[in-house]
């Protein structure tokens, strides 16, 4: 079944059914780090505040509006031409774009050269939101909880002169912290330029490297694990593909390109970056929790999906990078652990190549109905309903957050099946009552059949939630009540569909 519209939690009666604060709380503006004087610099520092996630989600959901941005920052006012039109033909206009962007948005300075590439911020700032769904709904305890104070280390390759990435990373989180390296002597020197420049030397560490030296170097760097790799490649195989490309295109507007060769091209383009990265994360696996990359082609996100799935990489994610502005990109991230990242993180594009080369879903709405057709003593039975037959199961873990109205629980096998519950209420019986009283159904199983005393219990975990939620549906103008299924942790996806097909079987609105 399909939602359209805005899903949130349903908490009984509580304030927050209603609509978040488009630009956060002001409980939620924080002084984050001090600003470091930039007496050397013409531009003036601003006072840097962390906003909530909402504020940064919002971003250039609309078209920029030139006029405002030149009444906010008198630094943009001289490149804006009379009709209000920004000249995207001209370097210096589009570099004070990001300037100005980068100040007003995030409080962010950065000093750019005009021979590098200039990074639209709208882009860059895409892959931010992307990364944070993906870590935030994968977190390994409690997951999709909102709790964004996890301490998070992640490597940006070939960060580039602006080090927009780790900057925009920090300004956003202030439990991140980077690792950002080039191999383009310019670059660093500026990138760390525009780490001193905004006092974040003790977050963001840039590392220089060479072309033929691995990509992600963690024993190098004496890093044990970290939590994301993520990159923006040299899109091109050779000049002749970038000219070839940049001619028969239709240019977007905000394209003004001034990047220098080694910040377009490498040996076999973008595919032949990221298939390093895929090579290197076979021998690292689960020292990094994701690896991701940004794509400039969609016929790439193919070709990577067919390689991670030849090498039995079942845990991927594929994204599309479309917010306020035209020129599409795609984002592929993929991972050796089995947490599972939410269905937007995961499957946040369609690619040419149709849906199968999407990742399984791993989010299902299993019934809606009415906000008045589910009085809230219906919603009580229903979660009566969910919890009981929950507890029912020989589950590893089951708790319900009421104020969150979503249980989450474990197992150690498929514990649902009919087969299996047969089979344990025969033990039982034959167990007598003893048994059954020491092991109620809601405590921690012991070694029920579930799985056989050889296997390795991790194997065969499976991490879900159940979940009442109240979304709006835009048809109908309807508020409703969903019950969604979420899977949380697993290598196997039949184990979620035949847990969701037990949970359509069982739980009723009565
Ligand atoms: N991250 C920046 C720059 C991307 S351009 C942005 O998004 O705007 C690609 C960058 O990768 C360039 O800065 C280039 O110098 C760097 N690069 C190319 N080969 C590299 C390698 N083998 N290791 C690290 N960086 C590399």
């Amino acid at each position: 079944m399909s939602v359209r519209g805005t899903k949130r939690k349903y908490a009984e009666d509580g304030p927050e059914m209603g609509e978040s604060a488009a630009f956060g709380s002001p409980a939620d503006l924080r002084v984050l780090w001090p600003v470091a004087a930039a007496s050397n610099t013409d531009l003036s520092p601003q006072p840097v505040a962390l906003r909530g996630d909402d504020y940064y989600k919002a971003l250039y959901t609309e078209g920029l509006d030139f006029r405002l941005l030149a009444e906010r920052d008198p630094e943009f006012k001289p490149v804006l031409e009379s009709n209000s039109h920004l000249d995207f033909a001209n370097p210096k206009s589009v570099m004070q774009l990001t300037k100005t962007l980068l100040k007003l948005d995030f409080g962010l300075l950065a000093d750019l050269p005009m021979d590098r590439l200039c990074p639209p911020v709208p882009n860059r700032h895409n892959y931010i939101l992307w990364l944070k769904d993906l870590l935030d709904s994968s977190a390994p305890s409690p997951p999709d909880s909102g709790d964004t104070t996890r301490r998070i280390v992640g490597l940006d390759i070939g960060t580039g002169a602006s080090v927009i990435y780790p900057l925009l990373g920090c300004a956003q989180r202030p439990s991140w912290s980077f690792v950002a390296t080039d191999v383009d002597e310019k670059s660093l020197a500026f990138a760390r330029k525009n780490v001193r420049l905004n006092n974040l030397q003790a977050r963001i560490r840039v590392v220089d490297r060479s072309v033929t030296d691995c990509l992600v170097p963690l024993d190098e760097l004496c890093l044990e694990a970290i939590d994301f790799v993520m990159v923006n490649p040299p899109f091109y195989a050779s000049k002749a593909e970038l000219e070839d490309l940049t001619e028969q295109k239709d240019r977007p507007p905000n394209s003004t390109c001034t990047g220098a060769p080694v910040e377009m091209v490498c040996a076999g383009g973008e595919i032949g970056f990221v298939r390093r990265i895929v090579h290197e994360s076979l021998v690292l696996k689960k020292r990094v929790q994701w690896y991701t990359s940004m794509l400039g082609k969609q016929s790439s996100l193919k070709v990577l999906i067919g390689i991670l799935k030849g090498h039995d990489v079942s845990n991927y994610a594929v994204t599309a990078f479309v917010q306020g502005n035209k020129t599409r990109r795609w984002a592929v991230g993929w991972s050796f652990g089995d947490r599972r990242p939410s269905l937007s993180a995961s499957r946040g594009c369609e690619p040419s190549g149709g849906k199968k080369l999407l990742p399984p879903p791993t989010e299902t709405t299993l019934a809606t109905w009415s906000v008045l057709q589910a009085d809230p003593e219906k919603l009580k039975r229903l979660e009566r309903n969910i919890c009981d037959t929950m507890g029912n199961l020989d589950l590893v873990s089951w708790t319900w957050d009421k104020a969150l109205a979503r249980g989450v629980g474990r197992a150690d096998g498929n514990v649902w099946s009919r087969a299996y519950r047969r089979r344990r209420a025969w033990e039982r019986r034959q167990l007598g009552s003893d048994e059954t009283a020491q092991e109620g159904p809601s405590s921690p199983r012991g070694k029920g059949p579930g799985r056989k005393a050889d296997q390795d219990p991790g194997q065969y975990i499976f991490g879900f939630s159940v979940a009442l939620q109240v979304w709006r549906d835009e048809g109908v103008e309807e508020e409703k009540v969903a019950v969604v299924a979420r899977w949380l942790q697993g290598n196997d996806y039949t184990n979620f569909e035949s847990f969701v097909g037990f949970l359509l079987k069982s739980i009723r609105l009565t």
